[in-house]
């Protein structure tokens, strides 16, 4: 069955379309029927608030209930729809002592083949239709005793009429059942006005033929029964076009006004000295930067020799060197006289980067100091006068560089790794320390660059489209759940030469899934697999210092493997880490998996990847994966990933986009894009203030989008 999810998992909540976040869809869902503290504490967790935050929260995937599986095709963990009659029946109506109470029957098929099928607590013999045509909708499992079943279906009896078309299915947190949720969805969409404004005005609306926001999300959270459902699967019908649309076009006319304020910015003209102390790094280096390297130093001296306000973004794939621009501008500032702030994400990539600095640039004449949160106490004390009266020219840091005590004398140039990690919020607060800052940002986003320069028209873009020499491309295998034996011994053979495991699954806890794709269940499995392994966990829900403390034992080696969600993606080089494997591979963009599988190979030893399909992954989902074990460059990568899904899935996935875009996921076409940048320039150019009443949805839209850390665009 066809997977497509509009993002994927991450810890951020998607920001809820404009067009319905006010009104009565502000009310909030604690207290809508069904939804009691509890629920919607858990709900609250994944950012789901409001009536309009559900109405936002876009099915993951479909159920096509019209489809017809045959017994004799059934594999474990698919979720299955089967007709036939109901024979055989035990019930159970209560527990016996520690086991479960559970009530057993057979579904026979036309066919004739028969499956198991067991439910749980079933409330009455009332609800079995026994001789008569069902419809059983649930999920496959390996029975205990052998063959496979399937556990605690829905039943619908066929001939009462009562089959329904096509179920949408929600990721949602533990304990809040599916239909629930629909529930509380169907009541939102009960309460939304229906006049509701999207961001693009209402007459470009029409003129574009869209449908009316409210109308599209309807169309999606209860699919009407003449929907196509390959389309509606695939993220490609007119209502997922329309909400796209009207997303893209908020974001780039936030995009085209910030251009507009940043035009005129003076930033700090560093002077240029051919024996300074970046030339001298560049010279002492033990390897010779690659082209690609020289180039985007070049375009960026000449940019820092001005006095215009630098807002560049670098693009560069995992391991492309990206830092070495960073240190090579540092040093570039600190020369001129100039300070220079270089932010990471976390403490472990900040202490990395200033360790690396000191190893490669002290000699240099590159005076710097760390500043995380584990700096405390007289030191903290002492590189804070240091960086305001302006004696110490470098510094690396994480969050807490924009910490209130913070001054710097001069800051010249603002650095921030991994860039889409961080909230707009915090790259103003970095680039306000200094009011002529010019402003580097990096990001491993394996984005093809005709699409940046696209999407950020706001920023310069600069491209690290080369690797470093003597990389061996990391060996790339698709599996099929359940035929991950060789995973395992793989992973087996690497603990037991001292390297590192890293283990990724889709959700945190879960839900739908029954637990199968979370990271809990991912780790017992390990567990299982890898006796004596010492085995770790991450996620984003934990709390920074925990997270810090797994990767610190990872990368010290008192962690053998981590079961982590994507979280992992972030920077960090751990040079023992050799293999990873993800699972439930077909849920993620290529571009993502790229990016995953860049986690390792970086020391000595070549890596591995294996791709864990799940046993329901579609053909040409596993087609795609294929396509990624044979392709190694981030470049190729992204092309195929913006041929086969479209943008969408690039802008869409927050681990690697750096875009809070609910609905950009969507966009399958390139064209979408500029076609919103046309739009939004029109509208522009007919009330460039945005102040008729027409815009009214456009103003909610901007703002919204700020508010849930829109990226690149107010940078500077
Ligand atoms: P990223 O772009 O992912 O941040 P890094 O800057 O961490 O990549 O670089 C990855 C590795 O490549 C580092 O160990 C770095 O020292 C090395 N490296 C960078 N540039 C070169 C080069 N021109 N030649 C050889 N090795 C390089
Ligand atoms: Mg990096």
């Amino acid at each position: 069955m066809a997977i497509r999810e509009p993002s994927a998992p991450g810890p951020r909540p998607s920001a809820p379309p404009a067009a319905i976040s006010a009104g009565p869809l502000a009310a909030e869902l604690r207290g809508v029927r069904g939804v009691g503290p509890k629920r919607a504490d858990a709900l609250r967790e994944r950012g789901l608030v409001t009536l309009g935050d559900a109405l936002a929260h876009l099915p993951r995937r479909y159920l096509d209930l019209r489809r017809r599986d045959s017994i004799d095709a059934l594999r474990e963990g698919m979720d299955a729809v089967v007709a036939g009659r109901l024979e055989g029946l035990t019930i159970r109506a209560r527990r016996y002592g520690r086991f479960r109470a559970a009530s057993r029957a057979w579904l026979r098929d036309p066919a004739g083949a028969k499956l198991r099928v067991v439910w749980f607590n079933l409330p009455s013999y009332a609800e079995f239709p026994t001789n008569e045509p069902v419809l059983l909708v649930g999920r496959i499992a390996v029975a205990p005793e052998g063959g496979l079943q399937i556990v605690h279906p829905e039943v619908h009896r066929l001939a009462a009429g009562d089959a329904p078309a096509i179920r949408p299915i929600y990721a949602l947190p533990a304990g809040v059942p599916q239909r629930l949720f629909g529930e509380v969805v169907a009541e939102a969409l009960r309460r939304a006005p229906a006049d509701r404004p999207g961001a693009i005005p209402a007459e470009m609306r029409k003129r574009e033929n869209l449908l009316e926001p409210r109308e599209a999300l309807a169309r999606l959270h209860l699919p009407p029964p003449a929907t196509d459902f390959a389309a509606l699967a695939d993220g490609a019908t007119d209502a997922h076009r329309a909400l796209a649309l009207d997303e893209m076009f908020a974001f780039q006319l936030a995009l085209a006004r910030d251009r507009l304020r940043s035009r005129a910015r003076t930033g700090a003209a560093l002077a240029r000295r051919d024996d300074g102390a970046a030339a001298r790094f560049l010279a002492a280096l033990p390897f010779r930067p690659t082209s690609a390297q020289s180039k985007v130093i070049l375009e960026i001296d000449v940019e820092l020799a001005a006095s215009v306000q630098m807002n560049r973004l670098l693009l560069g794939d995992v391991g492309s060197g990206k830092t070495l621009i960073a240190f090579w501008a540092a040093l570039r500032a600190a020369e001129s006289g100039w300070q220079a702030a270089i932010m990471a994400p976390t403490e472990l990539l900040a202490e990395q980067h200033f360790r690396n600095f000191q190893r490669q640039a002290a000699g240099c004449g590159g005076l710097s100091a760390l500043l995380t949160a584990g700096v405390a106490g007289a030191e903290r004390a002492r590189i804070l006068r240091a960086l305001e009266r302006g004696d110490i020219p470098i510094v690396f840091g994480t969050h807490a560089l924009i910490q209130r005590s913070v001054r710097l004398a001069r800051l010249g140039l603002a650095v921030i790794d991994e860039q889409h990690r961080f909230g707009v919020f915090d790259r103003a607060r970095l680039v306000a320390l200094g009011a002529q800052a010019n402003v580097l940002l990096m990001t491993a986003t394996p984005i093809p660059r005709s699409l940046a320069l696209t999407l950020f028209r706001n920023l310069d873009v600069s491209m690290l489209d080369e690797m470093p020499p003597g990389r061996a491309p990391i060996a790339t295998r698709v599996l099929r759940e359940p035929a991950t034996d060789e995973a395992f011994a793989a992973m087996r053979a690497e603990i037991a030469q001292g390297h590192r495991v890293y283990c990724v699954a889709p959700l945190i806890e879960d839900e739908e899934d029954g637990d199968r794709a979370s990271v809990a269940a991912l780790a017992k499995n390990l567990g299982r697999a890898l006796p004596g392994a010492r085995i770790g966990t991450m996620h984003g829900r934990m709390r920074a210092a925990d997270k810090e403390r797994v990767m610190r034992d990872f990368r010290d080696g008192r962690l053998d493997a981590i079961a982590a969600t994507t979280i992992i993606e972030v920077g960090i080089d751990v040079p023992e880490a050799t293999l990873i494997a993800v699972t439930a591979a077909e849920r993620y963009g290529l571009a993502q998996l790229h990016q995953l599988r860049g986690r390792v190979g970086r020391g000595g030893s070549p890596g591995r990847c294996f791709l864990i399909a799940s046993a329901n992954a579609s053909g040409p989902a596993l087609a795609r994966l294929e396509t990624l074990a044979r392709s190694s460059s981030g470049a190729d990568v992204a092309h195929e990933d913006l041929r086969l899904r479209g943008p969408g899935d690039l802008l869409g996935s927050r681990q690697s986009g750096a875009l809070a875009l609910s609905f950009a996921a969507f966009i399958r076409d390139p064209a979408i894009i500029s076609h919103a940048a046309d739009l939004a320039a029109e509208w522009l150019a007919h009330d460039p203030k945005l102040e008729l009443e027409s815009s009214a949805g456009a103003r909610l839209a901007i703002r919204k989008l700020v508010n849930s850390g829109f990226s690149l665009g107010d940078i500077g």
